[in-house]
């Protein structure tokens, strides 16, 4: 499938239509943002790598019972997916203090958890994507109870699923970020990416960061970091 007109610009990624109203071609950048989109900058070969590792997981996690909105990579850059409504939450967990956990309660980094930790945010850049829990998310009508208990379960199945996976490649899933979407029969299927832009990644022998944190932190050597989570994944 060909792309069509452009239907959506975001940060990290470009969206296209095709000629089938169910399907849409994903296209990965190297423009990466945080802090809000404070900190701006890019970082080179990051899209080759989220689009490739991110397709991979997809499949992965298909062959686990997960279903997914992937359908073809098209090329490096590009990959052709089913058309979802995003639920407009951001679902993270954790395995491992980090980030803005680490920050919050007052803890360093790197405690191992006996459990992982699930939280969401409600997607609204205008509101910074603010903290809420799944009650607040039944009273705003960001999702059905349903949907929301059917998103729990699979963000903790992937989690299983990506952590035995990743510890095999000698890296910690520390913790990531999931997005959920609808097809149009109300499904709910696992959209969004799978990458060091939305997991972060430690060595498992060193705890080198091997994620966006490098750019984040101004650590230097991130697109050596991303590279080596594809050396990791794909062995090249
Ligand atoms: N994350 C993300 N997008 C966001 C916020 C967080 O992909 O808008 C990912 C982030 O890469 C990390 C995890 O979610 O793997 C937890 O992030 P945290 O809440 O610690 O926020 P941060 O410290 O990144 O601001």
């Amino acid at each position: 499938m060909e792309k069509k007109e452009l239907l959506y610009e975001g940060k990290a990624k470009k969206v296209f239509a095709t000629e089938d109203e169910n399907y849409v071609i994903v296209s990965y950048k190297d423009d990466a943002t945080a802090f809000d989109g404070l900190k701006k900058g890019t970082i080179l070969g990051k899209g080759v790598v989220n689009n490739r590792m991110s397709n991979y997981l997809m499949q992965l996690l298909e062959k686990h019972g997960i279903p997914t909105h992937f359908v073809e990579e098209i090329d490096y850059r590009d990959t052709l997916v089913k058309k979802v409504q995003i639920v407009p939450l951001e679902v993270i967990i954790r395995n491992i203090s980090a980030g803005s956990f680490a920050k919050h309660y007052g803890v360093e980094e790197g405690i191992v958890f006996d459990e992982p930790t699930i939280e969401f945010s409600y997607k609204n850049d205008d509101l910074h994507d603010p903290l809420l829990n799944s009650y607040h998310a039944l009273a705003l009508k960001l999702a059905t109870k349903e949907e929301i208990n059917r998103i729990k379960e699979m963000a903790f199945e992937v989690n299983r699923v990506l952590k035995e996976y990743f510890l095999s490649l000698g890296v910690k899933l520390v913790d990531f970020k999931l997005e959920f979407g609808r097809l149009s029969d109300g499904t709910i299927v696992l959209a969004d990416e799978i990458s060091p832009d939305t997991c972060r990644f430690w060595d498992a022998k060193t705890n080198e960061k091997l994620d966006k944190d490098r750019f984040r932190r101004d650590l230097g050597g991130v697109e050596d970091a991303y590279r080596e989570m594809l050396h990791r994944v794909f062995g090249e």
